[in-house]
């Protein structure tokens, strides 16, 4: 265990599965309070588990992130179990393929917004004030490549992680002088549950995925995960309002 996270307490959302599991695992590993965030309640005591398991600390709180309310009593009930909040992975996200983008739906547009957009404001607008009564600290937002490029047929995925860059900036200028860092990863196709459903069905698909990144490969959690701790870790204390491409290469082309 390093000392880089001694004592501290960090919030992980979607950590019931894929990234954010990954992630709440290697937080708990370097020895920090990890407070597993989820709707999918089996998931969430899974991580927990896990974390415990291997000697870590860790709690589970239900949580949907599109719901205010519970997003309040998420941060409420991190501050009444481990008494402060440093940093926070806003992870939580759904991606629907809907074709091209004429052919998606409302529900799917409100869908996809509330969670990855709606959801990731939600959860900063409830962080923030813990952050600046605390007197600094770091929040690390998923976005995705489909951030900072085109997705075809994922418009609506796509321009929702645009959002969640564009919260990710304005956040980190205003706060910038508090002593609050503000970035985002944005992951390439990771092999997770999301990843399996999009593309595991189809082997050309597959194939497609591994052949658009450079290395020849598609990315694995623990190196998105790697990449939100260096983010919230000191050694990362001049980057902020950046948007990081975790893609093998994928952006370089
Ligand atoms: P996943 O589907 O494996 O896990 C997502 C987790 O989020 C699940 O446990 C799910 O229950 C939870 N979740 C979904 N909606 C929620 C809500 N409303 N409230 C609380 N929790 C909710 O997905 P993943 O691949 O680990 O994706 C994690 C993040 O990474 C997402 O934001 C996704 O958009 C992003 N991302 C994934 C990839 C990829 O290839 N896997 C690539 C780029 C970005």
């Amino acid at each position: 265990m390093s000392m880089r996270f001694s004592g501290k307490v960090v919030v992980v959302t979607g950590a019931g599965a894929g990234i954010g599991r990954a992630t709440a695992m290697a937080f708990a590993a370097e020895g920090l309070k990890v407070v597993v965030a989820d709707l999918d309640v089996s998931g969430g005591e899974g991580t927990v588990e896990l974390i415990r398991a291997a000697g870590g600390t860790s709690v589970f709180v239900p949580c949907n992130v599109t719901l205010e309310a519970q997003v309040r009593q998420l941060m409420a009930q991190t501050i009444s179990t481990y008494g402060r909040l440093d940093y926070a992975f806003n992870n939580a996200g759904i991606e629907i393929e809907h074709g091209r983008l004429a052919d998606g739906t409302q529900d799917e547009f409100d869908a996809i917004m509330g969670v990855n957009v709606k959801g990731v404001w939600l959860c900063m607008k409830y962080q923030l004030p813990l952050l600046l009564a605390q007197g600094g600290g770091a929040i690390v937002n998923t976005a995705s490549v489909a951030g900072l490029g085109a997705a075809p047929k994922m418009s609506i995925y796509s321009a929702s992680k645009h959002a969640v860059i564009g919260l990710t900036k304005s956040a980190a200028i205003e706060y910038a002088k508090k002593g609050i860092r503000v970035n985002a990863v944005c992951p390439a196709v990771i092999d997770t549950d999301m990843f399996r459903r999009a593309y595991e069905a189809d082997p050309k698909k597959a194939e497609y995925a591994a052949a658009i990144h450079p290395v020849g490969r598609i990315g694995k959690v623990e190196e998105v995960a790697s990449a939100v701790l260096y983010l919230c870790s000191d050694d990362a204390a001049f980057t902020t309002g950046h948007a990081l491409a975790v893609d093998g290469g994928a952006l370089a082309i």
